[in-house]
């Protein structure tokens, strides 16, 4: 056959589906994507400071504020943020979900209780509209894809109350556990204080994110999320000022002993924090939501459903 026919069958048995991941690409760029965490930790443990240094800007004030001249927040009053950050053309719509106060109190039974209650309204909400009849075609995500659980750098051990809350946490979403202000500890001492955590983790059965789900992932995913929970809790350092290294301006803090870069991977682990939240793992922490925390509420809401209008009595709700 001379080659311009074959070249001509060629080119009509070219079906053109192969451009799908240049339309999804197109598609999702377009519309953007939701990312939406809460901080939870004690007041002054850093995390406004560590969510400014993660998206480099001066996203949220210290104490939760908004504005200098918003007055302090005292309570655990819940409060969502938003933002839009663009990088190349890729659109990140971020929602900073911030629990001032959380663990303040001599007594914090039950101070859980309305994290708790955030993290199921989202996904309350998200169902009913998913149930509306006319739904819109893109629905507003407010649901939490991450939790960043700040611990404090006591080189001890876990403070039962956060064993606790890790672990009611750890039903509803997907807990990152870090350990804030890691420079007050030495490195032997972080190293110590990390394994032993990581022993609690394990004696009293809390399953973090990344899960251990095998068939979910492929080989390669496997392997990198093997490696995240090997360094689990993150050690990190948070620091809103630049300092000068060898000539160079850089994310750090200033002490009477020397300097620490915050971006040093030998200094602390917030570059792997980063990378983990914003290049590794957005997209697996979006869908991990959807997919096991939204799901297991919305099977177990429609069942509900279901038995209410069966004319059966509902059950007492979960403890
Ligand atoms: P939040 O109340 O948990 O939001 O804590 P802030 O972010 O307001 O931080 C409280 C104080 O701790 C501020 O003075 C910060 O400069 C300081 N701080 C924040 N991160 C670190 C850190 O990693 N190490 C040290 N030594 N201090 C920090």
């Amino acid at each position: 056959m001379a080659a311009a026919a074959v070249e001509e069958i060629r080119a009509s048995s070219y079906v053109g589906f192969d451009t799908i991941t240049r339309q999804i690409e197109h598609k999702l760029l377009k519309r953007g994507f939701q990312f939406n965490v809460i901080v939870v930790g004690q007041t002054g443990l850093g995390k406004s400071t560590l969510i400014n240094t993660i998206f480099a800007s001066h996203l949220i004030d210290s104490k939760g504020r908004l504005e200098h001249d918003e007055p302090i927040r005292q309570t655990t009053e819940i409060q969502a943020v938003s933002h839009v950050i663009v990088e190349n053309g890729v659109k990140l719509r971020l929602n900073i979900v911030d629990t001032p106060g959380y663990g303040d109190q001599i007594n914090n039974e039950g101070c859980w209780d309305p994290i708790v209650k955030y993290i199921k309204d989202q996904h309350s909400s998200y169902l009913r509209k998913e149930l509306t009849a006319q739904r819109d075609r893109y629905i507003q995500d407010t649901r939490i894809h991450c939790c960043l659980f700040f611990i404090n750098p006591t080189g001890h051990s876990l403070r039962p109350i956060d064993v606790i809350v890790m672990k009611k946490l750890s039903e509803v979403v997907n807990v990152v556990p870090v350990i804030a202000k890691a420079d007050s500890l030495t490195l032997e001492e972080r190293l110590k204080f990390k394994e032993r955590i990581r022993a609690e983790l394990v004696y009293h059965n809390i399953k973090l994110y990344p899960f251990d789900n095998t068939d979910d992932y492929d080989e390669e995913e496997a392997q990198l999320n093997e490696r995240i929970r090997d360094i689990i809790p993150f050690a990190v350092v948070g620091s809103e000022r630049n300092v000068i290294i060898d000539g160079k301006a850089v994310r750090g803090r200033k002490n009477r002993w020397g300097v620490i870069n915050v971006e040093d991977e030998s200094h602390c682990e917030f570059v792997y924090l980063r990378n983990f939240l914003t290049r590794t793992h957005l997209q697996d922490l979006i869908e991990t939501t959807a997919l096991i925390h939204y799901e297991a509420f919305r099977s177990k809401q429609l069942l509900l459903l279901k038995n209410q209008a069966a004319g059966n009595p509902s059950p007492p709700p979960a403890q």
